[in-house]
């Protein structure tokens, strides 16, 4: 079964990967989705989009991002050779700029008048509100009230890129509560609105598009991994928040069985206690935003009030693909606790002089660990999804650095 899996042939036409994803919405918002998917379908394979959204890469995000050998960091553990993908390096510092490039696209192709979005720590909507300023389009961000305290300097940014910011107060004023509200703009006007899901969630057509225009990554890392040591990877690790940088990096390996792959969730304040967010260690079957996946629930099936450090991390529901890559063994999940990561966001600035984003903290902060019990020769490609410049201040307050 494992082995006989054609991932490229994921998800099936209803948009389920075994058996999560799906459209769990109601009748009238199916009809949008699956416009926006024959839209995608139409367009994909198209020589204009496709010419278009390679040249933006290349030239506005400055793609190919390079991988870099952490060789610091690496001594530091005694074990295996830690390699970075540097995500860190596009425009807008992350990998969210990937997905939101060709959603925005996507969007302008099907003249679409307005583009809503939901964000956690603001990366999602700077990025979307990058997008759109260089399309020209108009732009609204749903963001909750804690993460727009927390995240100041991307709220800022947003708005100098002339989108609106919502602010989200309901629940725990976080990323779910944000991505109810963009729902309910959304069913407003489906027809002139555009939905930029933030991540491989959300339901079909969005974890699969999401996934396809994050793919980049891996491809990209497969590739430039080959040319500098010779052969692929031992392991490929990425953090998991809805998923989509760890989809980007993985899903260019998932044939290659000796890559083994692991995504790491945000393990907070610790997993026996009930402030964290790791989804697919702790979660259970259920549904969320429209798709079917692993949700920290309680009995009822209402969503989990979730934490973590991380503002991009802290999601109870998680992309479908890694809820069935879970399930068949095909990759690994594990997690960190707020400790562990901001541990690594001060050695990784102080080994090797680049300042990661409290998100990308978690998997180098496990690639780390997990080096330390391999031998020298075995190699780990991290997905370095963004830098810490936002956090700096943030991180500067809890250690006390003055
Ligand atoms: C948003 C974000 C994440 C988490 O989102 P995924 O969809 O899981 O990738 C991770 N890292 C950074 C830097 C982010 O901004």
């Amino acid at each position: 079964m494992k082995e006989k899996l054609d991932h490229k042939n994921l998800p099936d036409k209803d948009g389920f990967f075994g058996e999560y994803g799906g459209q769990l919405i109601p009748e009238h918002l199916i009809k949008v989705m699956n416009e926006i998917n024959d839209a995608y379908v139409e367009i994909k394979d198209s020589n204009k989009f496709q010419d278009e959204l390679n040249y933006l890469y290349k030239y506005y995000v400055g793609r190919p991002s390079p991988i870099y050998h952490a060789r610091r960091l690496s001594e530091a553990y005694g074990g295996a050779q830690i390699y970075l993908k540097r995500e860190d390096l596009n425009h807008t510092g992350a990998h969210k700029i990937n997905h939101c490039l060709g959603e925005a696209l996507l969007a302008k192709f099907m003249k679409k008048k307005k583009v809503i979005a939901e964000t956690g720590a603001g990366q999602h909507g700077v990025a979307l509100a990058t997008a759109c300023a260089l399309l020209g389009l108009e732009c609204e961000i749903h963001m909750g009230e804690v993460d727009i305290k927390k995240e100041h300097p991307n709220v800022v940014k947003m708005k100098i890129l002339g989108a609106r910011v919502l602010p989200v107060s309901r629940g725990t004023a976080t990323l779910k509560d944000a991505v109810d509200s963009a729902f309910e703009e959304l069913l407003k006007d489906p027809q002139n609105f555009f939905y930029a899901i933030g991540s491989v969630v959300g339901p079909h057509p969005f974890p699969m598009m999401v996934r396809d225009f994050q793919s980049i990554v891996g491809r990209e890392a497969r590739a430039q991994f080959l040319e500098m040591t010779g052969k692929l990877p031992d392991y490929a690790i990425a953090c998991i928040g809805g998923g989509s940088n760890a989809m980007g990096l993985f899903t260019a390996f998932l044939h290659d069985l000796d890559v083994k792959l692991i995504g790491v969730e945000p393990a907070g304040l610790g997993l026996h206690t009930n402030d964290h967010a790791a989804t697919l260690t702790k979660g259970s079957k259920g549904s969320i935003h429209g798709f079917k996946c692993y949700v920290l629930q309680d009995e009822k099936g209402e969503p989990l009030p979730v934490y973590s450090i991380a503002s991009g991390l802290d999601y109870p529901g998680v992309g479908p693909q890694h809820c069935l890559l879970k399930d068949i063994k095909r990759a690994e999940y594990v997690s960190c606790t707020d400790d562990e990561c901001l541990d690594m966001f001060m050695q990784l600035s102080r080994l090797e002089g680049i300042i990661p984003a409290l998100e990308s903290s978690h998997a180098v902060a496990y690639a780390a660990k997990l080096a330390g019990t391999l031998g020298k020769d075995v190699n780990i490609l991290v997905n370095l999804s963004g830098r810490g410049d936002k956090d700096a201040d943030f991180v500067a307050k809890k250690l006390k650095i003055h």
